[in-house]
Order: structure tokens, then sequence, then C-alpha cells
């Protein structure tokens, strides 16, 4: 009888100390890098988001392509450059995304981006002879990486803008993780990498934009995975009715139209996610189904222009649908 007192004693007061306990206060910082506003939440020391915004700042000094002092926008003057290990190991993981998806995704299709004026926001349409000159400098197999050091072919430019972020989000990660952080959201612009689950153990809760407005088609619960979108509503112009947007296909030299209005990659390798993130949305539903039944590593969240969603079964229980959508029905593509 005492003991059973006791026990319910020192239960009550356990409860009441964890709850007096205070949870890690989450440090928040908001960086304007790489084009994009980041929102970083970490729970952890202050001192991590500086170390973070480091992190941040290197990569967009190596890799921008509109900065003239990158180590990419030296080799794409110059046409050969050493780079640094970093830089070289994204190059060349970049290459094997863009043979994966069998050239859907091209770091090459930069002279084609800056010609439509996506880099400056001086849009314009280029004329047929202007596309099929772009089209000859399309082509990431010609780019040659020997140890660190890059060559590329007369008027072939690299861009690594499609992967960058997802292998920043990486990179942020294990160096939280290393530091002891085991809940962290960074969202890196349509790009989020997520650290643990919320300190309180339920998973993080990441949005998916509605490419046809300005709040959530649906809700991804997730730990530890990358979630990158590509969309055609993230940056375009319109011309003559017609409307225009960033994402190229690199067969074609013209804004990719494949049937799909946005693409989600969910998945442990951000590098990976976010590279194929761009190629799913050039290559369109039925190939981007095909690469995911050939592959493990990741799921898809797909929206075709005319409004349906698709997800694969590895997503089943983590999406659900909100808003306007809540009333569709999920598409769930399987291996079988
Ligand atoms: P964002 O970086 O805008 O979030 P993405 O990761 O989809 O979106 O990358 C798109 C960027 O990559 C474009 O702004 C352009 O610079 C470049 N790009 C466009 N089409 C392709 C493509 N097919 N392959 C590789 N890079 C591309
Ligand atoms: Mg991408």
């Amino acid at each position: 009888m005492r003991r059973a007192t006791l026990t319910a004693l020192s239960l009550a007061l356990t409860l009441a100390l964890s709850s007096c306990s205070p949870a890690p206060a989450p440090q928040t910082d908001t960086v304007f890098a790489m084009d994009t506003v980041m929102e970083l939440t970490v729970y952890g020391d202050e001192e991590l988001l500086g170390e973070a915004q480091a992190l941040i700042a290197d990569t967009e000094a190596r890799l921008s392509v509109t900065r003239e002092d990158s180590e990419i926008s030296k080799l794409n003057k110059t046409g050969s450059g050493t780079l640094s290990g970093g830089t070289a190991a994204l190059l060349s993981r970049a290459l094997e995304i863009c043979a994966l998806t069998e050239g859907a995704l091209d770091i090459t299709v930069y002279p084609a981006v800056r010609a439509w004026g996506f880099t400056t926001g001086e849009y314009r349409v280029p004329g047929e002879d202007e596309l099929s000159a772009l089209l000859k400098k399309i082509d990431y197999a010609a780019v040659k990486l020997a140890g660190d050091t890059a060559t590329l072919p007369e008027g072939v430019l690299v861009d690594l803008g499609s992967v960058a972020k997802g292998r920043l989000g990486d990179d942020l990660a294990a160096f939280l993780t290393e530091n002891g952080v085991t809940s962290a959201l960074l969202n890196l612009g349509g790009n989020v990498r997520t650290v643990g689950a919320k300190p309180d153990g339920s998973p993080w809760r990441v949005g998916v934009r509605d490419p046809f407005g300005e709040s959530y088609l649906g809700i991804l619960e997730v730990r530890d995975v990358s979630v990158v979108t590509s969309g055609g509503y993230e940056r375009y112009f319109e011309e003559g009715g017609e409307v225009y947007w960033h994402i190229l296909d690199p067969a074609t030299a013209r804004p990719a139209k494949s049937g799909l209005v946005s693409a989600t990659v969910v998945g442990a390798d951000g590098t990976l996610c976010d590279g194929l993130s761009t190629a799913v949305f050039v290559m369109g539903l039925d190939r981007a189904v095909e690469l995911w039944k050939a592959m493990t590593g990741f799921d898809l969240v797909l929206v075709t222009e005319g409004g349906e969603v698709y997800i694969t079964d590895g997503l089943e229980g983590s999406f659900t649908l909100s808003g306007d959508y809540k009333t569709k029905e999920l598409q769930v593509v399987r291996r079988g």
C-alpha cells in the first residue's frame, strides 16, 4: 500500500517536473541567399545558426552562376578549372543524375535559360534560329571531369542551380546532426530539409504548394528527408497569351510542356531529390513513373495540368490532400 502510494507520488512528481522543464527553444533565422528566402528552424545552440549561415554563404560563393568570382563562373569563363572538393563532387553527382534521367536534367541548359531571360528577368522568346543554335550547346555528356579538374567545349556552360539547394540541405543536415541536433526544419525555398522529427517526436508537417493557387495542395508528414518541388508557377512570364516558365526541356531549349504543373520528390538524398524534381517536371507523368519503378530511395507527388494528383505508394499514409483538394481522388501509383 505504502509502496504503491510512493510510486504514484514519484510518478506525479516526474510528470510535474517534465511538464515544468521547458522544451528546447527553437532558434530561427531568415536568410536571403541563392536567389531565394531561406527559413531555418533549429532546436539547438544558437551558435549553430551562425555556422549554418556560413555554410550557406560558402555554397553560394562556390556555385553561383551569376557571381563572377564563383568556381562555376570561372569554369564557364575559361572552359576549364580546378574545383574545390565539394564543387567537384556535386558536379560529378549532377552528371550522374543527368545520365539517370536521360538528359531531362541537363546542367548545360544554361545558355538557353539565359537567352529566355530567366537569369536577369528581362524575358523574351528567342527565335527559331537562335533556339537551334542554343540546342547545339546543350550536352551534359560533353562536360569532362577528371579528379577535381573540369573542362568544357567552346560555348558550353554549366549551371548547378537545379541541384545546389538540395546539396546545401544535405550538408546543413549533416552539420547539424554531427553537432547533436535531432530536430530541425530547413526551408531553402521550395526545397525543404527535415532533420529528425519535431521535439515532441511527431513528424514534421511539410506543405506542398497548390500550383493553381496560393495555398497548399496537401501536407506531407515526414522525418529525416528532403521534400523538393519544381513548379511552373515559380518563375514565369506571359507573352501573346502563352505562359513560359523557367524549367526548360533540354531537347527543345523551350519551357518544358510535359503535362505536369508541379513535381515533388521526397527522399533521404536531397541532391537526388532536387535534380529529380527538375527532371521529373520535364519528363511528365508516364516517364516519371517509369523512372520511379526502376529505382528506389524516393517518392513522388505529381500534379497534372488537369488538376489530378498522383502519389507513389511510399507516401500512402503520410500525404493528405488539404483545402480545395480534400474532395479530390488521390491517384496512388504502385510498383506492381
Ligand atoms: P528552383 O531552383 O527554381 O527551385 P529547380 O530546382 O527546378 O527550381 O531548378 C530550376 C533551375 O535550373 C532553373 O532556374 C534553371 O536555371 C535551371 N534549369 C532549367 N531547366 C533545367 C533542366 N532541364 N536541367 C537542368 N537545369 C535546368
Ligand atoms: Mg531541382
